[in-house]
């Protein structure tokens, strides 16, 4: 058995890790909306392929969302925006 916090998953959509809420571990295939409202389709494969295509980024809108949400101050790192958000079907 293999068992996964879902709040430690982070989607990487378009070359940013994402946040999003999910009440288990989705099946693949399944449509997730990220906390900045940005979707796209569930897949798993090992983490040392996460940066086959260049490190991925932190969504600061993700990021914002989730402080709020939590109580925490803004990051005080700067970063730009993502500007994807379409990604998978
Ligand atoms: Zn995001």
């Amino acid at each position: 058995m293999i068992h996964i916090d879902p709040v430690a998953i982070h989607p990487v959509l378009g070359g940013y890790w994402h946040r999003t809420q999910l009440p288990g571990i989705p099946e693949p295939g399944q449509t997730l909306v990220m906390l900045c409202g940005a979707r796209g389709v569930a897949a798993f494969e090992a983490l040392a392929r996460r940066c086959d295509r260049g490190a991925p980024h932190r969504c600061t809108e993700c990021d914002a969302r989730y402080r709020r949400a939590i109580g925490m101050p803004p990051s005080p790192f700067r970063e730009a925006a993502p500007v994807s958000r379409l990604i998978g079907g």
